[in-house]
């Protein structure tokens, strides 16, 4: 199998991820990995990979029309950012995290993100 067509399969399982509430999941649960296993496979892919995968799932999305509700003022979408921390620890690190250190002199390492989500005025 060529390592593309690996990624690609990889990126369509974890994004499964978000359609938890889907009736069919639940018969299918079994043959998708946990959380912490996608995480695990996706902190080793530069982010930069994911961009044609977002492309891809908003085309989609647009195309058959699930973003129609969403458009205001014109026809846009409008998003909101809201920025957290998924992960902080005092011991445990690696070479991507950020860090803090406290007037006390302690450090801790975490790891944030920015959260776009896609919010319209209409009711
Ligand atoms: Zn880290």
């Amino acid at each position: 199998m060529q390592p593309g067509i690996v990624s690609k399969i990889l990126y369509r399982v974890a994004f499964s991820v978000f359609f938890m509430q889907c009736e069919s999941f639940l018969e299918h649960q079994h043959q998708i990995p946990t959380t912490p296993q996608i995480r695990n496979i996706l902190d080793g892919i530069p982010a930069r990979e994911l961009f044609c995968v977002f492309t891809w799932i908003y085309h989609r999305l647009e195309r058959d029309g699930y973003l129609k509700p969403y458009h205001s003022l014109g026809g846009h979408l409008l998003v909101g950012l809201n920025g957290t921390q998924y992960f902080t620890s005092q011991t445990i690190h690696c070479e991507c995290c950020s860090s803090r250190t406290d007037k006390n002199g302690t450090i801790t390492h975490f790891h944030s993100a920015i959260l776009p989500v896609i919010v319209t005025p209409n009711p």
